[in-house]
């Protein structure tokens, strides 16, 4: 048995039957990172104590049970830990100690699951791919000649690698969901206030949520359940409601966003993907969301804006690391110009620009419009439909270094999971499969494909029950 590509609810039970200690759990991802993690690049750093192994192993043997106790997990480096350091891997916070903890780290590590250490990302969770990380890329665990996504691409490729029973990402436009579709990983974006952002790293606030990268989606429900709730540090938080909410049976399918710009295996895979579906029981419906198709337009005004506001703080004063000039104004100038990554600093311009008065309503007016406008059109869908279903991503992974050159194509990879965070609807990428692909040394590998689910606010329940129906679905169909 290989205790290191067990789920959570394997390794609990085996942890709760005291068949596996949680010593044996820990050294097992150990070493496996220990083995690849200098070839991939996923840990910045390692952190889980013999006292934290310890003390979870204490309340194993005293009869507690707990569904994460004693289970280990890598988190983001954007999310906080009391005492540990956070860098948004970022130059300009890279010896930043965190002064208290994130509510979620704190809840996870409260209910007895164990932190192996921080992960990697693209800065301040700007990009899709690592390659913005100061500390440089992660690979794709299962093709290291490509990137493993991002931003959440060392949370995805820890999962993958067996490097960690699960982890926790941030999903500010698709960082949770495209690293797992392109490492072969469940990935849960969940609804914009189910999970509390107090100690996350900010990108852009009306949009970021804290969510877990899992084997399975009963493992990302199990990560969810410890990880919601109301936070009084966070004002944006709210209670999931009991009420359940009426199903339709009926998966709606944009077919007209997936026209143009969709690799040819990812489109087959994804027929494939609703063909499953309809075995298990689901009526797939043709939906009209025309106004999805401008979320890119939105998101990359929206999103630029709140990052030029939220990164202001960042001065070289208040946190991090600082570059000496010969004023104030130099100070500023050398530390943002030198600390701050290319692509960071090429945001911090274009939402400082559609924030400029004269151009405000030319362009940060107009992109809320549209956003209300999107999100009332997607909600009236969902009462038709349970879900909107998409590819993830509209290519498998790319190779490291074939996008990086090119911000504009970048962006236009995130088509399909956006919308959800504009709308502030909960969504989930899950295995549908793989494709075969080479690369340019002619090195071929199995890439795997995703696909994605998109409820209505609080919907994470639909997403969960249709999520496990085509899990069973794609294994029978493989047997
Ligand atoms: N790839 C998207 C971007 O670059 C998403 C980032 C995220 O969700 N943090 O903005």
């Amino acid at each position: 048995m290989d205790i290191s590509s067990l789920t959570i609810t394997e390794l609990s039970s085996k942890l709760a039957a005291g068949e596996l200690k949680v010593a044996d759990v820990v050294a097992a991802y150990r070493a496996n990172i220990a083995a690849r993690n200098a070839e991939l690049n996923v840990y910045l750093e390692e952190f889980a104590t013999d006292a934290a192994v310890a003390a979870a192993q204490a309340r194993i043997d005293a009869g507690e049970r707990g569904s994460l106790l004693g289970i280990p997990f890598a988190i983001k480096d954007n999310i906080l830990i009391e005492g540990q350091r956070s860098s948004a891997s970022s130059r300009a916070l890279e010896g930043y100690v965190a002064p208290y903890s994130s509510t979620a780290a704190a809840k996870i590590i409260a209910a007895g699951a164990i932190c192996l250490g921080r992960v990697n990302m693209d800065e301040f969770a700007m990009g899709g791919s690592t390659e913005n990380s100061a500390f440089g890329v992660t690979r794709n665990p299962v093709a290291p000649s490509r990137v493993s996504g991002g931003s959440s691409g060392g949370s995805a490729a820890a999962v993958a690698a067996n490097m960690a029973c699960f982890a926790l990402g941030s999903d500010t436009g698709g960082s949770i969901r495209q690293p797992a579709s392109f490492c072969g990983a469940v990935g849960l974006k969940p609804t914009y206030g189910a999970v509390s952002r107090h100690g996350l790293i900010a990108m852009s606030s009306s949009l970021d949520v804290i969510g877990p990268i899992t084997r399975t989606v009963e493992d990302a429900n199990i990560v969810l359940d410890v990880l919601a709730g109301v936070d009084a540090m966070d004002a944006t938080t709210a209670a999931f409601s009991t009420e359940v909410l009426p199903r339709t049976k009926r998966i709606g399918v944009p077919r007209s966003l997936l026209s143009k710009g969709v690799d040819a295996d990812v489109l087959a895979n994804f027929e494939a993907s609703l063909a499953h579906l309809a075995q298990a029981g689901y009526e797939i419906v043709d939906v009209n969301l025309d106004k999805l198709s401008y979320s890119l337009a939105a998101y990359y005004v929206i999103m630029p804006a709140e990052v030029s506001s939220n990164m202001a703080r960042f001065d070289g004063l208040r946190f991090g690391e600082k570059v000496e000039g010969a004023t104030l104004l130099g100070d500023y100038l050398a530390t943002r110009g030198q600390l701050l990554g290319a692509e960071v600093r090429r945001r911090i311009i274009l939402g400082t620009y559609v924030l400029s008065s004269g151009y405000y309503d030319a362009y940060y007016g107009k992109a809320r419009a549209l956003r209300d406008a999107i999100r009332s059109d997607v909600l009236k869908v969902l009462d038709t439909c349970d879900v909107i279903a998409t590819p993830t991503s509209p290519v498998p992974a790319f190779e490291v270094g074939e996008k990086s050159g090119d911000p504009l194509s970048m962006y236009l990879a995130d088509i399909f999971t956006v919308g959800a965070n504009l709308v502030g609807a909960p969504a989930i990428s899950i295995p549908s499969g793989t494709t075969p692909r080479t690369d340019s040394k002619g090195v071929s590998a199995e890439l795997p494909l995703g696909l994605h689910l998109m409820a209505r606010p609080f919907g994470e329940q639909v997403l969960f029950d249709i999520g496990q129906a085509f899990e069973t679905m794609k294994a029978d169909g493989r047997r």
